[in-house]
């Protein structure tokens, strides 16, 4: 089997032959369907997601079929298809779950930078970017409960992007935002996750969704997927102003940050209204928060994080299904292009540019 590994920062994967372990207990042998590249694949190849030891894998949108299974494994027979997610389904008995927080599970907790289950040919273990997913190759060992069973005849290239790119931007809507209907929304960064926070948007009832991005083309997606106004901080001399005035003076009841840039988050916060809620989800590495000032928080405005949009793995996953099949949640829509694996390199140069949503490594 080949796996696309990365040797060098910044340099072109190089796709091989590897081997893999068989599964353990607990855990499953996934033959790809489809893969895609999300902005985090990228900024981990270039060394941006902090330091990681190489050689390593990444890939964390992921759909595929159940091969083998291991020891101990009931919830997925070999034939079933699934996405899998670097979010764990919770263990159901820790404190958190018990509260229904399945995504802060303290049993499976969401890690990065895992024990890869692939060997080189020189004998070298790979590490795995996405904790315990590895998408980038055509076969990979996955704990049974990173799998959330969908139906087959859900199409790979969009089940996919279920794994990350949706949930962490419809999620952050629903789940952690709790954006209200009738309330203001901004969003910042109108990529692969923040074209799914403004149909969360949409989809929760809220009025105006303000999209921000300093690309027009983006913009203009923007708008198919339920932006009411957009606002381009190139063009805007004020773009805080901006949103205040979009939002009759007051700010963005919620604004959710899906782009790396502290200076951005700072903006994002402070498009927020008193007692408004602004949720980060775009991160890059080792950002310093020293742009804020106490009085920035006055009024109330509250900062926040977003662990996946907060999502319950295979409870929230088949109802962002039932909403794609009763045409709620578009997903057709957010892939720009597919790639044949060994074009891998080719995808990632694209994707880099700028202008894509999503591209899609297909093994199928
Ligand atoms: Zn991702
Ligand atoms: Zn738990």
């Amino acid at each position: 089997m080949k796996a696309a590994i990365c040797y060098e920062l910044n340099k072109p994967l190089v796709i091989e032959d590897v081997i893999l372990d068989p599964p353990g207990k607990g855990e499953v042998k996934i033959c790809m369907a489809a893969t895609a590249i999300c902005h985090s694949d990228i900024h981990a190849i270039k060394g941006e997601h902090g330091d990681i030891k190489l050689p390593a894998i990444a890939g964390h949108e992921i759909c595929g079929y159940v091969e083998e299974i291991g020891e101990s494994v009931d919830y997925v027979v070999p034939g079933d298809k699934v996405i899998a997610s670097i979010i764990p389904e919770g263990c159901g008995h820790c404190y958190y779950c018990r509260e229904g927080l399945s995504n802060q599970c303290t049993t499976h907790p969401l890690f990065l930078h895992g024990q890869g289950r692939m060997t080189n040919k020189t004998g070298q273990r790979l590490t795995q970017y996405a904790g315990p997913v590895a998408g980038f190759a055509e076969y990979a060992i996955i704990p049974e409960r990173n799998l959330v069973k969908v139906p087959t005849e859900l199409p790979s290239d969009r089940a996919c992007l279920i794994a990350c790119g949706v949930i962490a931007g419809f999620g952050a809507v629903l789940y952690r935002a709790k954006v209200t209907v009738n309330s203001s929304v901004t969003v910042i960064g109108c990529g692969g996750v923040g074209l799914n926070a403004i149909q969360g948007a949409l989809f929760s009832g809220a009025y105006p969704i303000v999209a921000v991005d300093v690309s027009e083309k983006k913009l203009e997606t923007a708008k198919e997927f339920g932006a009411t106004h957009t606002v381009n901080p190139r063009i805007e001399k004020d773009p805080i102003e901006t949103v205040h005035e979009i939002t009759y003076g007051r700010g963005s009841d919620f604004v959710i940050v899906a782009v790396a840039g502290i200076e951005i988050l700072r903006q994002g916060f402070l498009m927020s209204a008193r007692d408004g809620t602004t949720c980060v989800i775009g991160h890059g590495h080792g950002e310093q928060l020293s742009a804020f000032t106490p009085t920035d928080f006055m009024g109330g405005r509250k900062l926040t994080g977003s662990a996946m949009g907060a999502i319950r793995l295979r409870k929230d996953i088949l109802r962002l299904i039932e909403l794609y099949y009763s045409g709620r949640l578009k997903l057709g829509e957010l892939v720009s292009g597919h790639y044949p694996f060994e074009k891998i390199n080719e995808a990632f140069e694209s994707s880099e540019k700028g202008e894509v949503i999503r591209n899609v490594i297909t093994f199928e």
